[in-house]
């Protein structure tokens, strides 16, 4: 059996429930007709120009991503930016997209857990709880044994496969980490309270290190990208245990996404 656009979405919304969003969120199936055929998935952090070659290239009829292809609201839908056109090329190849942002971020085994099990954390808890409680974004827990932030540092590279991370120094031993997949520097102040000594994060700014490193916070930036990779896998295999468990044939890939910040 074939599953249809909107039996994919069906199984989204069941891993990660659009309600889980924040209100400032754009989740969903946002490119496609509901009624057409997928025999080929492909699953990715963005929809860029290189999923999308990778996408025609293995005929696939839906993508599913983290990060939103539609976010601000849209005027025009031509070649001339990089975006619309990626809107264009996915509509005239008759592939649909679904996105699932912070939906997923939240939902208890999306980002934030998948980067949490890398990280070897235990007794992992949210770190700032959703309104309806049972999920939300960010995590902290504890690692087996306190290590210096040097070899965390290393561990955290090592488990992304990142070539460097970059690292604010409050001066503590790491036992306590807090994480937040993609731009979670918001969270420094919940890593605080949390009593984490140390927040993997991605998108830190100056100023934000700052906080982190004077309040006593050590903070290490292991990319926005390098932090959300991880669950893309986790999230195929989900897809597919699904769509087998519903009895659907449907073909998942996992596009190859190179990292768009490069060290030199
Ligand atoms: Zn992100």
């Amino acid at each position: 059996m074939e599953a249809t656009v909107n039996d994919i979405v069906k199984i989204m919304d069941g891993i990660a429930p659009p309600d889980l969003a924040e209100a400032w969120d754009n989740v969903g199936l946002l490119v496609g007709r509901g009624s057409s055929a997928v025999k080929k998935l492909m699953v990715a952090l963005d929809v860029s120009p290189e999923v999308v070659e990778q996408a025609m290239e293995h005929k696939v009829q839906m993508i599913v991503t983290h990060h939103p292809v539609i976010f601000d609201p849209i005027k025009k839908m031509t070649d001339r930016t990089w975006q619309h056109k990626l809107l264009l090329d996915c509509a005239e190849n008759k592939i649909a997209v679904y996105s699932a942002h912070t939906s997923l971020d939240s939902v208890l085994g999306g980002v934030n857990d998948v980067l949490a099990e890398k990280m070897g954390l235990l007794h992992t808890e949210v770190l700032a709880t959703a309104a309806s409680g049972a999920a939300g974004l960010g995590r902290v827990g504890h690692l087996p044994k306190a290590m210096t932030l040097q070899d965390f540092a290393e561990k955290v590279k090592a488990v992304l496969q990142l070539e460097k991370v970059t690292v604010g120094d409050a001066g503590r031993m790491v036992d306590k980490v807090a994480i937040c997949g993609g731009a979670g520097a918001d969270f420094i102040g919940e890593a605080l309270a949390a009593g984490a000594d140390t927040f993997v994060t991605g998108d830190v700014k100056y100023h934000a290190a700052q906080q982190a490193v004077y309040s006593g916070l050590n903070i290490i930036d292991a990319t926005h990208q390098g932090t959300e990779l991880p669950v893309i896998n986790t999230l195929a295999d989900r897809i597919a245990l699904r769509l087998t468990s519903c009895g659907f044939r449907t073909q998942v890939l996992v596009a190859k996404e190179s990292k768009i910040l490069q060290c030199l």
